[in-house]
């Protein structure tokens, strides 16, 4: 791409706070006050001046996150701000805080997308969770969505504390007539956070089992994959390891709520806008970039096109040049229990189409 091979910022990642109305388990940034301390999110001014500038840079993909985005009390002046920018913008809420004003407000001046994350299919599951019985209400605020012409983009995450619930939150979205994209990939929480990534991760076997039961219960049946027996076996390290291709540092970037600037969600970064010239910043992420590995033994591997859509997604981030063997478990089993396929099956998938697994990958 044009863009990212001449280091064309165009999609950028705005995270306006790291407060939440919730407190998920395996939340990999919500802070409390107490936690945030003497930090401080950024001002309202501080992200109008930022959206301008992301403009002038070339910014044509936006995504609004957080934390709870909504929270930031500048939320609908930089929405709009950045609506009228002409930018494809995307807001990504957990759908409990909003109120029948923010729904019309949306309706009204609506974004290309509203991304829900859903937690859950009970109040019970909610609970325990998130911390909130707040199932009724979210499902209700979709619903309000959907009646105001704004449809929403639903997204599960899936850890131990909601697998068990896979199955009735597919059926949930079939019901709203809604398409559901499906994680199972978890982020290692931030420091700060005091979240263990061992706490909340399922194990690969659980995986599996709670992927299959969600299939099942919405008729789609897994893919006929030759099994592979045995996990790659670890490679030399590669000094000349391929760098990170994707667009991040190169096409896009974040700014995070407290003016941290990296090039993308997953990795940290101690480049502080209030230090650092905007052009002195984005210059820093490349640095970044190119300090992460392809793993060796990704290099060469046939299921990297259906493994996790990050590298830096994995439990184990102290040996980057080499795979992360709990990342890799989980995609052998996957394709191996048939919930994965490569392109050249995937042409004989036709009744998989209403839920196609590509499709369903969260792709945050
Ligand atoms: S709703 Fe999202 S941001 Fe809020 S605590 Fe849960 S995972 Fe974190
Ligand atoms: S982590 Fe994924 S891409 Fe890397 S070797 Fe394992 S299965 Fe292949």
């Amino acid at each position: 791409m044009l863009w990212k091979r001449q280091r064309v910022p165009f999609a950028v990642f705005y995270e306006l706070t790291p407060r939440c109305t919730f407190d998920c388990r395996m939340c990999y940034i919500h802070l409390t006050p107490e936690q945030m301390g003497e930090r401080k999110e950024l001002s309202t001014e501080d992200w109008l001046r930022i959206v301008d500038r992301s403009f002038r840079e070339g910014m044509l993909y936006c995504v609004l996150t957080g934390g709870e985005c909504m929270l930031h009390p500048g939320f609908w002046q930089i929405y709009e701000r950045i609506l009228a920018g002409g930018a494809v913008l995307s807001v990504n809420t957990n759908g409990y805080a909003l109120t029948d004003a923010d729904i019309a407000r949306f309706a009204e001046n609506p974004p290309a997308s509203i991304r829900i994350t859903l937690y859950g299919a009970s109040e019970e599951v909610y609970e325990k969770l998130t911390g909130r019985r707040a199932f009724g209400r979210v499902v209700e605020n979709i619903q309000k969505l959907q009646a105001a012409g704004v449809t929403p983009k639903l997204t599960a995450t899936l850890c131990r504390w909601n697998l068990q619930d896979f199955p009735e939150m597919l059926r949930l979205a079939q019901r709203l007539g809604l398409r559901m994209k499906y994680s199972f990939d978890l982020s290692v929480p931030n420091a700060d956070t005091g979240r263990c990534f061992e706490d909340y991760a399922p194990t690969p076997e659980e995986i599996v089992e709670a992927e299959l039961a969600g299939w099942k219960a919405v008729g789609m049946k897994p893919y006929q994959n030759e099994p592979i027996t045995e996990l790659p076996a670890r490679l030399p390290d590669d000094p000349n390891s391929v760098r990170l291709t994707c667009e991040a540092g190169r096409g896009s970037y974040t700014i995070h709520w407290d003016g941290r600037f990296s090039s993308c969600l997953n990795v940290p970064t101690k480049i502080h806008i209030q230090d650092y010239t905007y052009e002195e910043a984005w210059a820093a992420v490349y640095e970044q970039i190119e300090h992460f590995p392809i793993p060796a033994e990704c290099q060469t591997c046939r299921l990297r096109p259906v493994c996790a859509p990050c590298y830096l997604l994995r439990k184990d981030q102290k040996d980057p040049f080499h795979c992360d063997p709990y990342r890799c478990r989980v995609t052998h089993l996957r394709y191996n229990a048939g919930l994965l396929t490569l392109k050249a099956n995937k042409k004989d998938e036709t009744e998989k189409e209403e839920y196609d697994p590509e499709e369903m990958m969260h792709d945050g």
